[in-house]
Formats: structure tokens, sequence, C-alpha cells
């Protein structure tokens, strides 16, 4: 559940907490997704689940572009990884983004409704031709999608247009003016394994084609979205990439017109991050224990954000100077807190360890994504973790 180099650094630092990010062990994990898709699939990576420019830089090899959802995301993205294709997406694109977005050069435009895409038809007028996909809110089949912890799709959603206000937008297209229509994107559900995936691209693909059908378009681009699973449960899963590659290589040979685009965020950089710390306290409150560790939710959110229990590994630790008797816990669930004054704040809970001691490390997997950068930093005013990227 930890690479060697990212458990050596573990206990090496002097400072905790600390994000530790193993560089090289991401490159070989989307060199192997890269792999896995047909070669005709773009893989792009939505910055949001983690931007640091060290990552970014360890996946440009590997993607075909990123997808950005914020002016913010646009300007750090473009600086961090100049030449790599950007896609624009997200709700509640103000002018100004926009504006800084055309200004940017970036290649793909992801509108999320009409309103918008009037506003970009008005800001890009007099400047070059604007390359559009519609996100639509496709509705899915419930049975499909399995165990999908987080649906988006087919039900009310600030996301994309409804299947019928996607016609509505056509006109816009039309007349000489600065939009052009390349495809459909869509974004539907996360936590779906490959199984469910090529159900919901099946869908996205074939409605896709029907659309263009009926309106006599010519669609050369199809986006899938991202929301493959990450199993916190079950942390040494991963997504089947080769069933989910060779069920697109299929859908491809159906669509042989179209560029099919895959945008996975969780799936990518869960895997190379670890947001390590230790143990400062250990106590029974009415019959159960806890651990209380250095830090805590305002520096990873994701057990908060996602209920759950977020897997770790203990690094022990056999320093003990102090002059009374070790606490520590053996053979038995523990519930691992940090320091916040919320009771909110639990990072696993009644996680069963052989054994935890006041002094000892733990290490937090799948921290790679949505932990540090959604996080509420500030609470508490503790200090920041230290960064290390392994290379
Ligand atoms: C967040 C997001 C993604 C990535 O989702 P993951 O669950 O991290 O794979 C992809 N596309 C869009 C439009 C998103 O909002």
């Amino acid at each position: 559940m930890i690479t060697a180099r990212a458990a050596e650094r573990a206990h090496a630092l002097t400072e905790l907490p600390a994000y530790v990010y193993d560089l090289t062990a991401l490159a070989t994990h989307a060199g192997a997704v890269r792999a896995a898709l047909p070669p005709s699939v773009e893989l792009y990576y939505a910055a949001k689940a983690n931007p640091a420019p060290e990552l970014l830089e360890a996946l440009a090899p590997h993607v075909s572009g990123f997808e950005v959802a914020s002016g913010g995301e646009l300007a750090h993205v473009r600086t961090a990884a100049p030449g790599v294709p950007l896609a624009f997406g997200g709700p509640g694109k103000t002018e100004d983004e926009i504006g800084a977005a055309l200004e940017a050069g970036v290649e793909r435009f992801h509108v999320e409704s009409e309103q918008e895409l009037r506003l970009l038809a008005a800001v890009a007028s007099p400047r070059r031709a604007v390359e559009v996909l519609l996100r639509v809110n496709l509705p899915l089949d419930a049975a499909e999608l399995g165990g999908a912890a987080l649906a988006m799709g087919g039900r009310p959603s600030p996301f994309g247009l409804d299947p019928d206000r996607v016609e509505a937008c056509l006109p816009l297209f039309a007349g000489g003016g600065p939009l052009r229509l390349r495809g459909i994107h869509a974004h539907l559900a996360s936590g779906l394994d490959a199984g469910a995936q090529l159900a919901v691209a099946t869908r996205i693909a074939d409605w896709t084609r029907d659309f263009e059908a009926r309106h006599g378009l010519d669609l050369t681009e199809v986006g899938v979205g991202g929301g493959m699973a990450v199993d916190y449960a079950r942390p040494a899963e991963r997504f089947d990439w080769t069933a989910y590659g060779e069920g697109l290589r299929a859908l491809a040979d159906r669509h042989p017109r179209r560029t099919l685009r895959v945008e996975p965020g969780r799936a990518l950089t869960a895997y190379c991050g670890w947001y390590v710390t230790d143990v400062l306290d250990i106590k029974h409150s009415h019959g159960e224990p806890f651990a209380v560790l250095r830090g805590g939710t305002h520096h990873m959110r994701t057990p908060a954000a996602k209920s759950h229990s977020h897997p770790f590994t203990v690094l022990a630790n056999e320093t003990w100077t102090r002059p009374w008797p070790r606490p520590g816990v053996r053979d038995t669930p523990v519930t691992l807190v940090g320091q916040l004054c919320t009771p909110k704040d639990v990072l696993a809970a009644r996680a069963h360890v052989p054994e935890l001691r006041v002094g000892d490390r733990v290490a937090f997997a799948l921290a790679g994504a949505y932990a540090w950068n959604i996080s509420h930093h500030d609470f508490l005013m503790h200090p920041p973790p230290s960064f290390h990227y392994l290379t």
C-alpha cells in the first residue's frame, strides 16, 4: 500500500505532517493507463483532482491534454505544463474567464448551458474560431451503473444541458459566427467500475451518433468523462483499464469518424500520494480507543468528504525517550482522529491495528487526489504539512 521509496522517505522525515508523492510510480501508472487505451482514444487528466505542478509535469508525457474547470486552473495549468492542450469545462464560467481562455488559446470549450454558449459567442465574436463540445446530462439506466458512488447524470443537476436543450443550441452554431460544434461531452457519474464506465461511454457515443444523424451534423469528438473508481476500502484494487480499453476499442470501431476522449482525475493521481503523520496521543473514551494524530482533515479532507475510513499503514517507530510508559493499543479497532476541535475530524473509524503507539508514524494511502487541495487548511490555524516529490 506504500511504495518502498515513499516508505523510506516517510520514516526519514523530520517534519510532520507531510505529503509524500512518488512521481516515478505516478509516471509508471499513467504510462500503463495510456498503454491500455487504444491509440485513437485521447486521455485527458482532470486537473481538479490534484493540480500540483510536479504531478502535471509527470503526467504530461502520457496525456493528450488537461481538463480545467476554472480560470484559476486554466492559468495555473497553462503555466505549469505549457503546450499541453486544454479543455475548459465547469459551470458558471464568467465573461472574464472566457476572455482569458480565448486569450490563452484554449483548444476546447465544454459548454454547460445556453446562456454560457451565448456569452462565449459574444466574447469570442471578433476573434478566432472556437471549438465547442456541448455537455449533455443524459439519463442513465441505474442498473447499468451498479454501485455508482456519485451519479450526476440523468437527474436534476447544475451540470450540462438536458438532451432536448442541446437541440435548442444548434442555431447558435449557424450563420458564420465563431462557434464550431465539434461534438458532445458528458461526465455523468463517478466511482464506476470498467463495465459501468463502458455502458456510460456507449450511451454517450450512441446518443451523439443519433443526434448527429437527426440534425445532419458532423460530430467528430465524444468526451465520455472521468469517474473511474478508486476503491478506498480495498486500496490494492485498481480500475480495470485493460477491460475498459478493450471495450473502448470496440466502441471506437463502431464510431470510426469520431475521437473518443476520457478524462479521469482520481484514478490517475490518487495512488501516488501519502499523507504521513505521527501519533500524539492514545486514549480510551467510554470504552473505545482513540489515536490523536498530528494534523487531520484540514490537511486531508478526503475521509470527511466521502464519509469513509481512510486506508493507512502503520510505520513503527521504536524510539521512546519519555520517563513514563508509552501509551498504545494492540490488536484492536481504534479510531484515528486529527487535532481539530470537531467530532468530524475522523481519518479512520474503528480501524483494526496490530499495534499503534504514541510516536508511531501513520501513512494514509490514496492521498494523491482530492486530498490537500480540497481541504480547509486554515481551520484552527495548525501549521501546514510539508510536501515531498520523489523523482
Ligand atoms: C471532476 C471531473 C472529472 C474527473 O472526475 P474523477 O472522478 O476525478 O475521475 C472529469 N470531468 C469532469 C467534467 C469533472 O467535473
